[in-house]
């Protein structure tokens, strides 16, 4: 039989059922949908994108999410929203794609919490989720009938196991953004790199623990011209090992400019220079003009740089550089009660740059124009610096 085949076989199941068809809905988040809504919506969806590969789309989720049979082998998912910037493997084949589905109700769910990571934090939100997610108990009845009926696996461990090794297939599958030149399966390829890991046998030194984040940062070093560090996603809050000094660490950075192949530098080893005399490495991008070399060399080689689309660019006053406040949009800057200022500010500034009514209009902390808000520590100033994707 192949993938296609048992497909329509487990499709056929299904509708002879209205009861397990509306639990499926309901309780796993997953409908069938007519071939030519879907033909319509996977095109909507590929629009200026490379999929190199044979594709059958073959269901939704109330996301607009589209689970599609790739080179009648394994499942894959392609987020609905376009930005969301997301899509990789969910099982390895079409039996294990409705076995997942129906035991673990709504596949995406745990990975938009990234609960694979850890196989506790798995196990719990799969009970958690259980619970929430049952429905009448005539449609329970039926997805347990179907379970049983078609023999798949219950055990929370092994369906762990059974997620994880889909979503590490390799090769991955990958979509290519034509605009942008990126490839759109970031957020499962983090998985990947991560889950990785875990599968190389490492998986009880390897726990990520968020809710110790605060406990981290207290201990964190501080940086004068990156106060608000820790608020800022330049830190990566995992346990790796810091390549310069070795030692295992809760929090690091990746964004380094260096020669060398390094993406794992722990704050301690930013904040008293060893990384950068290490690596040749400098954390920013690039500055205004401070005379002062002392200066430059605390902000160039001592100091995280930030998120950025270009890249960072800091800004100086006052024959300093300034205090980095974090990215920031209209909504920031009106909370601020400062956007006038540092808007008109900006636009003189920089002429040839943008626009003011495009600034007002498009300016979002999340968007794809995006402000870095700056602080002068002398004379209280604010300063603006914006970029694009
Ligand atoms: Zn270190
Ligand atoms: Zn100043």
């Amino acid at each position: 039989m192949t993938e296609i085949e048992r497909l329509e076989h487990f499709k056929n199941q299904i509708f002879e059922n209205k009861i397990l068809q509306d639990a499926i809905c309901e309780e796993c988040d997953f409908y069938f949908e007519k071939e030519n809504v879907l033909e319509e919506k996977i095109n909507c969806l590929l629009k200026d994108r490379k999929c190199n590969y044979k594709i059958y789309p073959f269901g939704c989720d109330s996301r607009n999410g589209i689970f599609i049979l790739v080179n009648d082998e394994y499942v894959a998912y392609i987020a609905g929203e376009r930005n969301a910037q997301l899509c990789g493997i969910i099982s390895k084949n079409v039996r294990e794609f409705f076995n997942l589905l129906l035991t673990c109700k709504s596949l995406i769910h745990y990975f938009a919490r990234q609960d694979l990571d850890n196989k506790n934090n798995f196990e719990e939100s799969y009970e958690d989720w259980n619970f929430f997610s049952s429905g009448t108990s005539s449609q329970d009845k039926a997805i347990e009938d179907f379970i049983e009926e078609n023999n798949f696996e219950t055990d929370v461990g092994k369906l762990y196991e059974m997620l994880v090794s889909s979503v590490t297939m390799k090769p991955e599958f990958i979509i290519e953004d034509t605009i942008y030149n990126i490839k759109i399966n970031d957020v499962f390829r983090s998985d990947h790199k991560y889950i990785a890991k875990l599968i190389k046998g490492n998986s009880n030194s390897m726990k990520i623990n968020k809710k110790s984040d605060n406990n981290i940062i207290k201990l964190l070093p501080r940086f004068k011209y990156h106060p608000n560090l820790s608020k800022d996603d330049v830190v990566i809050f995992q346990e790796e090992i810091c390549q310069c000094c070795g030692k295992e660490v809760e929090a690091y950075i990746e964004n380094i400019y260096s020669r060398s192949d390094v993406d794992c530098i722990c704050l301690e080893c930013v904040a008293n220079g060893d990384a950068a005399k290490k690596f040749n490495a400098e954390f920013i991008q690039d500055a205004e003009e401070v005379t002062d070399p002392k200066k430059k060399d605390e902000l160039f080689h001592r100091t995280p740089g930030y998120i950025s689309w270009q890249g960072e660019y800091w800004l100086a006053c006052c024959d300093d550089y300034c205090e980095y406040l974090g990215r920031v949009g209209i909504e920031e800057l009106d909370e601020l009660g400062i956007t006038d200022e540092v808007l008109k500010n900006y636009v003189c500034e920089n002429k040839n740059r943008n626009l003011l009514e495009d600034i007002k209009e498009c300016l979002e902390k999340e968007g794809s124009m995006t402000g870095y808000l700056f602080k002068c520590s002398h004379c209280g100033k604010y300063r603006l610096w914006i970029d694009q994707a």
